[in-house]
């Protein structure tokens, strides 16, 4: 009898041919500023867990707490009875944090950025995507049914002309990155915000990996380049800088009780087990608490950006924590991740499908908590590289 996924292995190793194969690894123990894979230890600059809270411990015993107070699962959805004392405390805090009306959880940012699309626009309206947003904003504009025009990166000319023809359109909703996950580039909001507002259309902004980093007081882009109130709809995780998990929407109260009622990621899945939203009230404590942590990661991620640009490496339009290098074809990238693996440091490779053909390059996540010694070593192993494999 034929194998009817017999075409699997076959794309499988067209993969392999082209370099283009992604393997799971499995780290032992804590996300830290080190990642502990096959008995070896690596400098991690891997993971998102850009002001080292994954493992914190304050965090990890406000968890345990909870656990022992209202157990693990939560039981159903939100709905129906999964809505716990630790979710609505949460989203009570990210409320206030935000300085928004009302805050919504969801199981991921992923499922966050799916629910609220489809919420917001389907058949009869016309969506407006940045050509880098995340690939959730990607699904949720596709699965909404309603039409979607993608705009070059940044590009608010283009998105202008875009609008300007959309008027017969019933309602228009322009999405972004606030800080765009591979480029470490910021949306220009300000431009966006005006934008929305001369041709009435909604706003919505993802600040997934700007959360606990970039503003004064830790909330984004938004705050940072002062649009919070130009912008309605936002969109944020935990899984980031605040080191746990899960999505979030905050905005006005009329939005978030609609999103409660129709973004179908939050209405028909299980909510996450509250003592994740106990150790996310935490994580917003130390945000609060401690800015020191986003100040230093941002002048760090500054020093090395120069550092790596005087080697001749090409960082890109990086502004953040986030700083891509960027070397081209996938086989070369493959190469300098071995390399770097080789010296004991943990670096990804991007390639395609998750960059665009020729654009691989190797992004490097800043955390607060890696040490000055960390980052040298870095630095010389990139120089290394500079040298002897790239010319
Ligand atoms: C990571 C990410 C998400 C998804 O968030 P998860 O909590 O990991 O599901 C959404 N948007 C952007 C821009 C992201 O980088």
């Amino acid at each position: 009898m034929p194998d009817p996924l017999a075409w699997i292995s076959d794309e499988l190793d067209t993969l392999d041919a082209l370099s283009l194969r992604r393997h799971l690894q499995t780290h032992e123990g804590p996300q830290t500023a080190t990642l502990m894979i096959d008995q070896q230890s690596f400098i991690n600059f891997g993971a998102n867990d850009y002001l080292g809270l994954a493992a914190d411990d304050q965090i990890c015993a406000a968890a345990i707490t909870a656990i022992q107070t209202e157990g693990w699962g939560s039981g159903a959805s939100p709905l129906v009875t999964g809505h716990g004392h630790s979710h609505a405390e949460l989203e009570k805090k990210l409320a206030e944090f935000e300085q928004t009306e009302a805050a919504l959880i969801f199981p991921s940012g992923f499922a966050a950025n799916v629910g609220t699309i489809t919420a917001l626009a389907s058949k009869g309206d016309m969506i407006f995507s940045d050509e880098k947003n995340h690939a959730s904003i990607i699904d949720g504009a596709r699965l909404s049914g309603a039409r979607v025009r993608v705009y070059p990166h940044l590009d608010v000319d283009y998105l202008e002309n875009l609008l300007s023809q959309a008027q017969p359109f019933r309602r228009r909703l322009i999405v972004t990155d606030s800080l765009f996950s591979m480029d470490g580039d910021l949306a220009p909001l300000a431009e966006l915000a005006a934008l929305a507002e001369k041709y009435d259309a909604m706003l919505m902004v993802d600040e997934a990996h700007a959360t606990g980093v970039f503003g004064e007081q830790g909330r984004g882009v938004c705050e940072h380049l002062q649009v919070e109130d130009r912008v309605p709809v936002r969109v944020g995780t935990f899984s980031k800088a605040l080191g746990g998990h899960g999505g979030f929407v905050v905005g006005s109260q009329a939005l978030i009780d609609w999103l409660a009622n129709r973004a179908r990621s939050y209405v028909f899945s299980t909510a996450a087990p509250m003592a994740g939203s106990a150790a996310m009230i935490q994580a917003l404590e130390i945000v609060k608490a401690q800015p020191h942590r986003r100040q230093e990661l941002l002048e760090r991620s500054k020093q090395l950006r120069q550092s790596l640009k005087q080697q001749g490496w090409n960082t890109g339009t990086s502004e953040s924590q986030i700083i891509p290098v960027y070397i081209g074809q996938p086989e070369p990238t493959m190469k300098a991740t071995q390399y770097l693996k080789e010296q004991g440091l943990f670096v990804p490779c991007i390639r395609p499908p998750s960059v665009p053909e020729g654009e691989s390059l190797l992004r490097i996540s800043l955390s607060f908590a890696h040490t000055p010694a960390m980052l040298e070593q870095l630095i010389e192993a990139m120089r290394e590289i500079r040298t002897k494999l790239v010319t």
